[in-house]
């Protein structure tokens, strides 16, 4: 899965730094320049990241990343705040202002790539390519590939997301709803029974193994991945 990020910077130099960093790195770069034309991108898809430039024109970026926390479709959404000096990352720091991160500027590509992923890895582990191994089941992101008990298993593509889901969100309930917004993006208008369709194939792709028992039916309120019981 490629982790949309959303890369809110005023100053054009720095912005172009950021979307080249990013998407080399095969992350795709979605662009804002101020926090009203962020606003906007983020209505229409909610990013699996944001770099948050603190001085922006009109609203700061300190601003709006409180805005974004007290917001329950974006507070989730993890946040690495760019500042341009120590200080301003101190105050930073001091005003809480929910980011995961901070990167001072100027940064070395370097710096700015490792601490993507570190949050990434950290706060939406199915955007990592990590390879994960859990209850027999072994995915790798990078190969896209899927074994279990150590054999191979074919899985269409909306399948191998869910199951990558599910193995970096283990033993925890996710309504059809929440896996819709997770697996298949917030913004995607699909009945709530594709979920099950979906389910229902990945189970039967996990069954010759037995590892189908880790797909859980939670009654009344969804499914669950869970290697115990
Ligand atoms: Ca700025």
């Amino acid at each position: 899965m490629t982790a949309n990020i959303l890369l809110v910077e005023d100053e054009p130099a720095i912005q172009e730094l950021l979307a080249f960093n990013v998407t080399q790195c095969g992350y795709r770069a979605i662009v804002a320049h101020d926090a009203a034309s962020a606003m906007t991108q983020i209505s229409r898809a909610l990013p699996d990241m944001i770099l948050l430039d603190w001085m922006l024109p009109g609203v700061s970026g300190v601003e709006l990343a409180r805005r974004l926390r007290a917001d329950r479709r974006t507070r989730d959404v993890p946040i690495i705040m760019l500042t341009a000096r120590t200080d301003e990352r101190d105050k930073v720091l001091g005003l809480e202002s929910g980011a995961d991160d901070y990167i001072t500027k100027p940064f070395s590509p370097r710096e700015l790539v490792a601490r993507i992923r570190a949050v990434l890895r950290r706060r939406a582990p199915q955007m990592s390519d990590e390879t994960v191994a859990i209850g027999g089941l072994e995915l790798s992101p990078a190969t896209h590939r899927v074994s279990a008990e150590g054999a191979a298993v074919e899985l269409g593509a909306t399948e191998f997301r869910l199951l990558h889901f599910f193995m970096t969100h283990t033993e925890r309930v996710y309504s059809r709803s929440q896996l819709l917004d997770q697996v298949w993006g917030d913004h995607v208008f699909v009945e709530e029974r594709t979920v099950d369709v979906h389910i229902r194939r990945l189970r039967q792709a996990l069954e010759p193994s037995g590892c189908d028992r880790l797909i859980q039916t939670v009654r009344g309120s969804g499914y669950r991945f869970s290697t115990s019981g």
